[in-house]
């Protein structure tokens, strides 16, 4: 039996990466997006994997895509909470629409999303959520309280619903990323992403298939003793 996984973000960057390993590894893959039509249809040409348009933010949306998935592919045995956005500014300039936008698209997509799989998941006593947190929810970051707030609440989240799946064969996890080299990345002024690189032991930006092959490793079947953890993959930039 090949599972079906529903990667939030998939069609680029860390989400693409994630979608290709659990692929190449048989899994049924489902990706997500929500505007940038132009990667997802070349992501889906490049990889074969369906690709599909909604807002995880967006609650009735995300109910209704969710339904649609499951009838044409099967119920979702795991689900990957990749979406993610960033809207920078220090608080005394950040608006609310800042503010919102990341808090709804970052942590709301969450709930959203595993509301929508949870029954079944309890009902088959099997499931796999991996929430993508950031290094910037554990240890904060200048000029993103809205990221910070978001990430750090998605490590919360992942801990209390571990604990309500641990009965029934849900494991929760979250996965803490440094920086990735990904588009997120390279919005970064090159001076900036250099300081941040001197500060990585490791040397060097994280890859996305360094976070995807973390996934794949807490979506096996075999890792149900491993629930309610975080793990930092981050080059040894912060540890804790
Ligand atoms: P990218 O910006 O490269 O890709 C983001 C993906 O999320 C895209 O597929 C995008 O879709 C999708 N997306 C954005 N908003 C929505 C939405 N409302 N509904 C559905 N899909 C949406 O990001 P990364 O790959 O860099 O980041 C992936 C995750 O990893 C994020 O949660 C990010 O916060 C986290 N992370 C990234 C780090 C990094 O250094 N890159 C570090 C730590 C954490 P579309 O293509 O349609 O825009």
């Amino acid at each position: 039996m090949s599972r079906v996984a529903l990667v939030t973000g998939g069609t680029r960057g860390i989400g693409e990466a994630i979608c290709t390993a659990l692929h190449d590894a048989g899994y049924k893959v489902i990706a997500n997006y929500c505007g940038n039509d132009e990667a997802a249809q070349a992501f889906t040409k490049k990889t074969s994997i369906p690709s599909l348009k909604f807002d995880v933010s967006d609650h009735e949306a995300t109910q209704e895509a969710i339904n649609h998935i499951e009838s044409d592919y099967g119920p979702i045995d795991i689900l990957v909470n990749n979406a993610g956005i960033t809207r920078d500014g220090t608080m005394h300039r950040m608006d609310f629409e800042q503010w919102n936008a990341v808090i709804q698209t970052n942590l709301g997509s969450c709930f959203n999303t595993s509301r929508c799989v949870i029954e079944g998941m309890r009902s088959r006593g099997f499931g796999r959520i991996v929430n993508v947190g950031s290094i910037n929810g554990q240890a904060g970051q200048y000029g993103q309280v809205n990221y910070a707030a978001a990430k750090s609440g998605i490590h919360g989240f992942t801990k209390a619903l571990a604990q309500e799946g641990a009965g029934k064969g849900i494991t929760v996890n979250a996965i803490a990323p440094g920086y990735v080299d990904t588009e997120m990345v390279r919005a970064v002024p090159e001076e900036v992403l250099q300081k941040i690189i001197a500060r990585i032991p490791v040397g060097r930006l994280g890859k996305p298939e360094d976070i995807a092959r973390t996934v794949l490793f807490l979506v096996d079947d075999n890792a149900a003793f491993i629930t309610g953890s975080t793990l930092s993959v981050n080059g040894g930039q912060h540890m804790y």
